[in-house]
């Protein structure tokens, strides 16, 4: 994966390397989908969601640039991967997922993996999860109408949040690098990316 897939692609930082060599994507996965789990793209989990191709998990936490002593908010736990991968680059991480059975289903592989800084909430993520705020990275797994305010409002000073947004449904989605500075919140984009839809309400 990581001289194949992430090396050639632009991921650059040692750091995000050395998370991605050091999780097991196949303890994510189905038994039926675990022949598939070094294939770079996307793959099914349960309640018809997805967990992220490995190039796009890998390029979303460059762009974080998470330091080993901050705190993110991942949105969308899906399979409970990339919040692993986070867990390895950063000092803690709270998870939010809307549906019941994978933020379950994800907590008990992470526990069984033995990740200990990671903690999974049940609800809807487009608010963020007030009570740990503010966070220097957030990164949502699933695109979004328009940016959540909820989730800005969240960002500690100079953080950073990574979101897919896309306005329409025909219109591809963007890959958003947001930064706070202050009360100045600017962004830049990154990549086109296909992610589930960001389910509000
Ligand atoms: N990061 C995941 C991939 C997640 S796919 C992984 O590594 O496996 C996106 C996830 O976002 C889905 O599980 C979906 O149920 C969840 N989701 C969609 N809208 C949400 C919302 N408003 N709040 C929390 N989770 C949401």
């Amino acid at each position: 994966m990581v001289a194949e897939q992430l090396r050639p692609h632009g991921v650059t930082d040692e750091r995000v390397l050395q998370a991605m060599a050091s999780v097991p994507r196949e303890e994510f996965l189905a038994p039926r989908m675990r022949s598939h789990a070094y294939e770079d793209r996307a793959l099914a989990i349960e309640c018809g969601q997805t967990i992220s191709q490995p190039l796009v998990v890998a390029l979303m936490a460059q762009a974080a640039s998470l330091q080993p002593d901050e705190i993110a908010l991942e949105v969308g736990t899906g399979s409970g991967y990339a919040a692993a991968i986070l867990s390895r680059l950063c000092r803690r991480v709270m998870t939010i997922e809307r549906e019941p059975a994978l933020a379950e289903h994800a907590l008990e592989t992470l526990r069984r993996l033995g990740f200990d800084n990671i903690e999974v909430a049940v609800g809807d993520g487009s608010l963020g999860w007030p009570a740990e705020a503010p966070y220097n990275v957030i990164l949502v797994a699933a695109a979004a109408r328009e940016v959540p305010q909820a989730l800005i409002d969240q960002l500690a000073d100079g953080g950073r949040m990574v979101i897919p947004v896309a306005t329409s449904d025909d219109e591809p989605q963007d890959l958003r690098l947001y930064a706070r500075h202050g009360a100045d919140v600017i962004y830049r984009s990154l990549f086109p990316v296909l992610f589930v839809p960001l389910r509000t309400g």
